[in-house]
């Protein structure tokens, strides 16, 4: 049997597909490869660099989505469907809105693919594949499996390895579509099998993809103590309440942590008691002492702001950019909160009847990349885009590249977080004028 896994591309820009500066590993396919029987022969196509040719026989065709890339993948199951090829669509996107994806496959997998996965190649083998197949929470993910990182060599990815070690966040902030997928719960894996994935690989640089890699302490610093004697390098995602617990922070330091993306959100702590971002709210006094804290750790910061809240205008957005520039962080995102199926933050605005695009911004044909999906409070639409963009432009420009390099602590701590600092900066610079406006789906038709 021959199984086709896709990473579907997110857009275009015109005619042109848009290609991510910023590649990173499938590491989802490259679990579910781990999962598939030796028998199952696989192909795995990254649909943001490769062409696909539907024409290459194939027994089954499986596509990770997220409600970024929904359009896209609907557009590949087309294209294989009307070959006759079977489609199975799983991810994110499929569990939170599975009557959706439903319509647009063979089959789905709602939940986690580990308890199913098996029994979908038994029935795709058979040509019994069921419509729906609901994967059990896994208490400890991926259990026995390899991640098959074979299938990603020559692709030109990033030279830096992907790993999870926990799925799922315990928080419940609004607009969290993570949250709302896994049930604001955490489950994390084996600290043996994790430290084993990462030796069997040659790379010395990972990237745990965890969406909150510190939501429990004690099992952070269980595997950070493991991390030690391999003496990597690591980035991840954390949540600012890590601040609190001091030897947590020693361990991750001292385990090779160069910085993590950190929700920061909003500066207003009204916003963040709307978003209902717990692990913020009692730090909220703009976040001086937990900046200096990071620093004195050395750890180069990510981050990470949502706009667009009701107590958001244009002139608070510039605020809050002047603010991340002041504070020297070596990368932020200004993302316009989006209204993800499922979460809190869709039904609030469905209810106040805020929603743009009949509510389906994912797949509507009118969408842009970086627009507002919902009317605002105390702007409009076009001002929120207009002001995330403006505030991506001046976080991102020459000036403020110099301006933040200059932070002896970290950002010019040593030659490498220099060299990582002076890399990646014009790269997201870049990122912010080539995706804005950008249409999702990308037609073959083009
Ligand atoms: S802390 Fe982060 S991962 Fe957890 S619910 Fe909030 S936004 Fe999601």
């Amino acid at each position: 049997m021959n199984l086709t896994l896709i990473k579907p591309n997110m857009g275009r820009m015109g005619d042109k597909k848009y290609i991510d500066e910023g590649r990173m590993e499938p590491l989802q396919l490259g679990v579910l490869a781990g999962l598939t029987p030796p028998e199952v022969s696989v192909r795995l196509i990254d649909d943001r660099m490769e062409a696909i040719d539907y024409d290459l026989a194939t027994d089954l065709v499986a596509l990770t989505v997220e409600t970024f890339t929904a359009k896209r993948s609907y557009q590949i199951a087309g294209q294989y469907r009307r070959r006759g090829v079977p489609v199975v669509l799983g991810g994110m996107h499929v569990s939170l809105i599975p009557e959706e994806a439903k319509e647009q496959a063979d089959a789905i997998v709602i939940g986690d693919a580990e308890s199913v996965w098996p029994e979908v190649l038994r029935d795709a083998k058979t040509n019994r594949l069921q419509p729906v197949y609901h994967g059990r929470f896994q208490a400890k993910p991926q259990a026995g499996v390899m991640t098959r990182r074979d299938l990603f060599h020559g692709k030109g990815y990033l030279p830096i390895s992907l790993m999870q070690f926990s799925r799922g966040c315990p928080h419940h902030c609004h607009f969290c579509a993570s949250s709302s997928y896994f049930g604001a719960r955490q489950a994390v894996r084996d600290v043996a099998e994790v430290i084993k994935e990462i030796k069997s690989q040659p790379r010395k640089l990972i990237f745990f993809v965890d969406d909150n890699l510190v939501a429990d302490f004690s099992a952070a610093k269980e595997l950070f103590r493991a991390l030690i004697p391999l003496k990597i390098k690591w980035v991840s995602q954390g949540s600012i309440d890590m601040l609190q617990d001091h030897e947590l922070m020693e361990l991750m330091v001292k385990s090779g942590c160069l910085g993590l993306v950190i929700g920061f959100e909003s500066i207003n702590p009204e916003s963040l008691k709307g978003m209902n971002k717990q692990t913020n709210q009692h730090l909220s006094r703009a976040y001086q002492e937990q900046i200096e804290d990071l620093r004195r750790y050395g750890l180069q910061t990510w981050a990470a702001f949502t706009i667009g809240h009701d107590e958001d205008t244009p002139q608070s957005i510039a605020e809050l950019c002047e603010f991340a520039i002041g504070s020297k962080f070596t990368f932020a995102a200004f993302n316009i909160l989006m209204p993800y199926p499922a979460t809190t933050l869709y039904d609030q605005l469905a209810k106040q009847e805020r929603l743009l695009y009949q509510g389906k911004w994912w797949i509507h044909p009118d969408y842009r990349f970086n627009h507002a999906a919902f009317l605002p409070k105390l702007m409009s639409p076009e001002e929120l885009t207009q002001a995330g963009f403006l505030a991506r432009q001046r976080f991102n420009s020459p000036l403020s590249i110099l301006r933040r390099a200059l932070e002896p602590r970290t950002n010019l701590r040593s030659v490498y977080r220099l060299f990582t600092y002076l890399i990646y900066n014009p790269l997201f610079r870049r990122e912010v004028y080539k995706k804005q406006d950008m249409t999702l789906g990308v037609s073959d038709e083009d």
